[in-house]
């Protein structure tokens, strides 16, 4: 008899939960469809932002840094592009959805360890999941492009272009990691050390094309970690992964942590996974894609 898709979903995430329950450090790495449900649209794809406004200058953090002033002097302006536009009003409104609820009690419960998201939307922030690494920044802070030095800015929308650092005088930006700009060292060397730590990654969410970011994904496959996909969609991950849940990450990881929490309470604890003891390959740079 064929698999039905409900059928083909249960498998899926048997297969999934299978894998998590068996690795000793799972990592989540969540991107732009993580919060989709949360009325967030992403950059690519069908409804994406870039795909109805068009793609915006891939060299943002050089033209910040020629002309700082202008540049802030048109975000207080709201003299931004219509993608940005669109973005900054859907991340005013948005909330966590239950996705985002249960990747934190999948870490309360001892099944994720740590999370590394490539959003900018503070949503994991919310649902009081701790481990987490903010690989692209958060919108509601600022950052010294000088000392690195953090402000966070809470609800409070800057009405007018910040002064210069306190500390060392360079020029205050935004937190979010723009194109063309290096992902902080501090904050790249923490998503490495947990990527070189993983025994097991879920990539939910994410087209895998944003450099540096992406490229994690595959060190930790070549490291030999297990990958797993949640995304509705193909992406150019999907060759390397062990299983692909071919779902919206709300329904996958509300269901996931049934699986996971009931396996938990059963055996009482997770028994050691494969181990990670190979390294390779470094994952620095600029923050660019390599998506046409
Ligand atoms: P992307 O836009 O390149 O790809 C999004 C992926 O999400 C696609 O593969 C798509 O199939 C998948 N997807 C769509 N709906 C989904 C759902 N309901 N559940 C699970 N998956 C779904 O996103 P990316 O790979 O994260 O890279 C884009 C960059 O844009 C990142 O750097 C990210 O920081 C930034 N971005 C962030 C936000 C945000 O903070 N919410 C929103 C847009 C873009
Ligand atoms: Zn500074």
């Amino acid at each position: 008899m064929p698999q039905t898709e409900p059928d083909l979903f249960r498998e899926q995430l048997a297969r999934a939960a299978a894998l998590m329950r068996k690795s000793r450090h799972v990592v989540a790495m969540t991107g732009a469809g993580m919060s989709v449900e949360s009325g967030i649209p992403t950059f690519r794809g069908a409804d994406g932002l870039w795909t109805r406004h068009g793609p915006p200058p891939m060299d943002g953090f050089k033209r910040f840094r020629e002309d700082p002033a202008g540049w802030w002097q048109r975000r207080v302006n709201r003299q931004m592009d219509a993608h940005m536009i669109e973005l900054r009003d859907a991340l005013v409104r948005a909330e966590p959805h239950a996705g985002h609820h249960a990747l934190a009690a999948l870490e309360r419960a001892g099944a994720v360890q740590h999370v590394i998201t490539q959003n900018i939307d503070g949503l994991d922030l919310k649902t009081g999941l701790t481990n987490l690494i903010e690989i692209h920044g958060n919108r509601s802070r600022l950052r010294c492009v000088g000392c690195g030095q953090r402000t966070s800015l809470g609800d409070f929308v800057p009405t007018e272009p910040p002064e210069p650092c306190a500390a060392c005088g360079d020029v205050i930006k935004f937190d979010t990691v723009m194109f063309g700009e290096p992902i902080p060292a501090d904050t790249m060397a923490a998503a490495r050390e947990q990527i070189d730590r993983a025994t097991c990654v879920l990539a939910i969410g994410t087209s895998a094309s944003v450099r540096p970011a992406s490229g994690l994904l595959w060190i930790a496959r070549s490291n030999g970690a297990a990958i797993i996909e949640i995304n509705p969609a193909e992406t150019k991950l999907t060759s390397i992964c062990d299983v692909v849940v071919r779902a919206r990450a709300g329904e996958a990881l509300s269901e996931l942590l049934e699986l996971v929490a009931q396996e938990k309470s059963v055996t009482g604890h997770r028994p050691p996974g494969p181990g990670s003891d190979v390294r390779s390959g470094a994952c620095a740079g600029t923050m660019n894609t390599n998506q046409s």
